[in-house]
């Protein structure tokens, strides 16, 4: 049978070795029977260019090489903390990257991926903060610098984030409905599958009268989280430990 399965915000670091193991054996327990898992952002806590050695990220590294190997198609779509992830990590993992928004057809019915982020439209400070970092000039302009002014841009960017979304009320930082219904009825999807807001749910409602889902993946913390569909069942969202 069919089986498609969806993450996001691992937030993979050397930091929390116990997240990376918890990834290798989702890997080796659940990933590896499907035919696709789609990565959907923030898949890595930061990522400052594919010549960086990432001491500590080896084994998720070779964990996908071996999806790729076990004949699990792999696709990468970035997040705002891992959109420096180019083509080179991406052959060495054996992942296709793709571009959001991302179009699929799952069981005859069309299906957008998306990180999210670009549903958090009330975050208007933030919205500025997307276009400067996606901006692919921008891009080759801090690719061009050596790996450790990288590090400290990385490292002040995330201090200045965290600082900013402490002082941000709870709502601004969630997608906004009007937004999810015009991007919705712009591609004419009836499902959606994105993460970023840390808000796992799935989300029933309509658009042109018809049933909607809004499906949101959880981040990754002590426990992994995945959301899986296949040929006969509902989508589901679920937790693993
Ligand atoms: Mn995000």
């Amino acid at each position: 049978m069919r089986e498609w399965l969806f993450i996001s915000d691992t937030h993979l670091t050397p930091d929390r070795p116990d997240v990376i193991r918890l990834f290798v054996r989702f890997v080796d327990e659940v990933a590896i029977h499907a035919d696709r898992l789609y990565i959907l952002g923030d898949f890595l806590e930061y990522w400052l260019g594919d010549d960086d050695s990432a001491e500590g990220l080896e084994p998720v590294f070779q964990a996908l090489k071996m999806l790729d190997n076990g004949g699990v198609n792999v696709f990468f779509m970035a997040g705002n903390r891992d959109f420096l992830v180019g083509h080179a990590l991406a052959d060495k993992c054996g992942f296709s990257i793709i571009e959001e928004p991302y179009m699929l057809e799952i069981n005859g019915k069309k299906t957008l991926l998306l990180h999210g982020d670009t549903l958090c439209t009330d975050d208007i400070e933030y919205q500025k903060f997307r276009t400067m970092v996606r901006n692919r000039k921008w891009q080759q302009q801090i690719l061009a610098r050596p790996l450790r002014e990288r590090e400290q841009l990385a490292h002040s960017m995330r201090q200045q984030s965290e600082q900013a979304n402490a002082e941000k009320d709870y709502q601004i930082m969630d997608v906004n409905q009007d937004s999810v219904i015009q991007t919705m009825k712009k591609y004419s999807v009836q499902l959606l599958i994105h993460g970023h807001t840390h808000r796992p749910a799935i989300h029933d409602f309509n658009i042109n009268g018809q049933p909607a889902k809004r499906i949101v993946l959880s981040d990754w913390h002590n426990k992994g989280s995945y959301v899986k569909i296949n040929e006969s069942s509902e989508p589901e969202l679920v937790e693993f430990s």
